[in-house]
């Protein structure tokens, strides 16, 4: 076909497999060719070729071989040997493709990965090991032969019914390892696929096992989930099998608490919805509008929900700290999720729109007000209601007239305070240039050299 790459000369394939080849990109095939030329088997597995069968673009390139990693470091100069699963990652132009050497498993225990691992001889035992069906192909050849696709378990026809499967018997395949089960929803999401149900029962039987689990393993595909285009598919299902409840017993007690926006909806209705509404490139964003009313189930009464923002900004914190999200993210969404109730008035005064900038920062603001808007959505109201898009324009104006936010945009820093007032480092020289700050919000055109000098000594005057 025209304007297809042309596969490498020993990746020729039979009729059905040549669109598989075709879609196969050089620096892979290149690859390939270099295991192949060794008298090495060689297969691309996994999640890519399972992406490129469906015709989307793979998340990353996972190949497999009969070749120890001790070989492919030297088949492979400068390759990095990554873990103790046999796993070889080479470096091309910037891509990372991951060369993993046969493996049967052994040893599971607690629920979670193997705790040994045993190299395998054939590409049917390392599909075997594998977790679903679509995840359990590969495509490549022993040395000599031509390249097909192997698919021992069924999984071509299940990406053509667009279903996940477990390999074997679903019920143990989930007690080897909990995180089949959560990956199981996280590619039902991303894949828009059906779980077929003696896999979904599975995992409502099991749901529990999650607890054994790292909560960065958690977060890992909790991560992936809300990047796919509706991520309420695999939320939905965490929910209704009860995974979501081994992982978050405030978003699970969201189910049945009446929320008056959607008629018929409740709040685990209205949170599905926000987070679909956020913008699938903001990360951020997504993760804020699934926990951004994580304090309403512990503060409902009567129909209101009072201080749910300054709890849920706990609870929040809480969550993402119990799933290792780093620091920096999780106080992030903390402060979205105490600060998601403010409400926009025509009749706010510029300082009130400076504060709301001046208290959230100028990035975190950006990603409240699309919360807010997806918040919205999610709430049944046009994306702009409650005066979003006037806060917006007048945020962009005081933006452009430079104010001030935080300290370094005072035209006076520690060093000057040390220097005109004789001040030493310490809590008391913070406190003055917080206080700066707060004049300078409140009228920007005090941020002037004497002026602020002067208003700095009253302020140490005063504390003394
Ligand atoms: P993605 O598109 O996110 O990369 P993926 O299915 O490729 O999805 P990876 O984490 O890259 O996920 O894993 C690559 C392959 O390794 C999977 O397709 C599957 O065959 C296998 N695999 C990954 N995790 C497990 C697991 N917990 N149990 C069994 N097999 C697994
Ligand atoms: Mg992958």
């Amino acid at each position: 076909m025209a304007g297809l790459p042309v596969p490498g000369p020993q990746l020729i394939t039979n009729e059905t497999d040549a669109p598989i080849a075709a879609r196969i990109p050089r620096p892979v095939q290149a690859i390939l060719d270099v295991l192949r030329d060794d008298g090495r088997a060689a297969y691309v597995v996994g999640g890519s070729l399972r992406d490129i069968i469906l015709g989307r673009a793979p998340y990353d390139w996972d190949l497999a071989t009969d070749a120890r990693p001790e070989v492919l470091q030297t088949l492979f100069p400068g390759a990095i040997y990554q873990n103790t699963f046999g796993t070889v990652a080479v470096q091309r132009d910037g891509v990372q493709y991951e060369i993993t050497t046969f493996r049967r498993d052994h040893d599971y225990a607690d629920f979670r990965r193997p705790h040994r691992v045993e190299f395998g001889t054939t590409i049917e035992e390392d599909l075997a090991r594998r977790d679903f069906t679509v995840n359990a192909l590969a495509w490549g050849a022993v040395p000599g032969a031509t390249a097909t696709l192997i698919d021992p378990f069924g999984g071509r026809a299940d990406l053509e019914g667009r279903r996940l499967q477990a390999v074997g018997n679903a019920a143990d395949r989930f007690g080897e390892d909990a995180l089949r089960m959560v990956r199981a929803v996280r590619l039902a999401a991303q894949l828009e696929f059906i779980i077929a149900p003696p896999t979904l029962a599975a995992i409502s039987r099991q749901a529990e096992l999650v607890r054994y689990l790292s909560g960065e393993r958690i977060a890992g595909e909790l991560h992936k989930l809300l990047a796919a285009d509706r991520p309420s598919i695999g939320l939905r299902l965490m929910e209704a099998t009860g995974l979501l409840r081994q992982i978050s017993i405030e978003l699970a007690d969201q189910r049945g608490v009446a929320q008056a926006k959607v008629a018929g909806e409740d709040l685990w209705d209205h949170t599905m919805r926000t987070v679909d509404a956020a913008p699938r490139d903001a990360p951020i964003v997504r993760l804020t509008a699934l926990v951004h009313d994580i304090g309403k189930p512990s503060t409902a009464s009567d129909g209101h929900f009072i201080g749910h923002d300054a709890v849920g900004g706990d609870l929040a914190e809480g969550l993402l700290g119990r799933l290792h999200f780093p620091r920096v993210v999780i106080e992030r969404v903390g402060l979205l999720v105490r600060n998601h109730m403010f409400s926009y008035e025509p009749a706010w005064s510029d300082t009130a729109v400076r504060r709301l900038i001046a208290r959230l920062g100028e990035p975190a603001l950006g990603e409240l007000l699309a919360l807010r808007t997806a918040d919205n959505l999610g709430s049944g109201l046009p994306p702009d209601a409650n005066g979003l898009d006037e806060l917006r324009t007048r945020i962009a104006e005081q933006l452009q007239a430079k104010v001030v936010l935080d300290r370094s945009g005072l035209v006076v820093d520690g060093d000057d305070l040390i220097r005109e007032l004789g001040l030493a480092e310490g809590p008391i020289l913070g406190s003055i240039l917080d206080r700066l700050v707060e004049v300078v919000v409140n009228d920007p055109a005090q941020n002037d050299r004497p002026t602020l000098l002067l208003l700095a000594q009253a302020m140490l005057t005063e504390d003394r």
